[in-house]
């Protein structure tokens, strides 16, 4: 089994967070794999859809996982299951340094991902809101995000850009050239989502990209 930590990163323009429609544990997010069978090495160059939302029964007899995939080639199933209370919102401080952030966990299971895109379900918050232009000072040397900006919502991310008008700030808002990482780690003890939230730290040593 496989332990991978899907994260992104993106340029942003007069943003200063981006994150799935309800929150980073989104059930309804669907994350787009392009999956290769770790039996025989066939890759299918058709994307699968994986959403935490739609459960299935584990072909191995324990509990539920959110998707089985059989391979063409050698008939070998797979799975992939998600693992969800490891992320946080990518904000403005780590789009500035291009630091990927963690969104969600997923165990693969005879099966390994090449690459991960998205489609819709997005949200993300403008840096011009109701407050006075002082934080916005503070959220650039910061790094964070407590002040309240003008969301964007329903975001299709699957041409990888979103632009938009902010009408408070009177400024045009983009989010482009989002990528994701597949990065598979050690153990889920392996740099705790909620603490990297916080300070914006991406990932560490020993971890591997695929
Ligand atoms: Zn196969």
């Amino acid at each position: 089994m496989v332990k991978v930590n899907v994260a992104i990163t993106a340029t942003f323009e007069n943003i200063k967070s981006l994150q799935p429609q309800r929150g980073v544990d989104d059930p309804d997010l669907p994350y787009f794999f392009k999956l290769q069978c770790m039996n025989c090495g066939e890759v299918c160059e058709k994307e699968t859809c994986v959403i935490m939302s739609k459960k299935v029964a584990n072909p191995s007899g324990k509990g539920t996982t959110n998707l089985v995939k059989k391979c063409k080639v050698c008939s070998r199933e797979g799975t992939v299951t998600m693992v969800p209370e490891r992320g946080c919102p990518l904000s403005l401080g780590a789009s500035l340094y291009g630091t990927y952030i963690t969104l969600m966990g997923f165990e693969f299971n005879g099966l390994e991902p090449v690459s991960c895109s998205f489609g819709r379900g997005w949200k993300a918050e403008s840096t011009y809101g109701s407050l006075p232009s002082i934080s916005l000072v503070f959220v650039l040397v910061m790094g964070i995000y407590e002040t309240t900006g003008t969301l964007f919502e329903d975001i299709d991310l699957s041409g990888a850009e979103f632009a938009d008008f902010c009408d408070v700030g009177q400024v045009p808002v983009r989010v482009s050239n989002v990528r994701a990482q597949c990065q598979v780690v050690p153990h889920w003890g392996y740099g705790s989502g909620r603490y990297r939230c916080r300070y914006g730290y991406g990932y560490g040593y020993g971890t591997r990209y695929l």
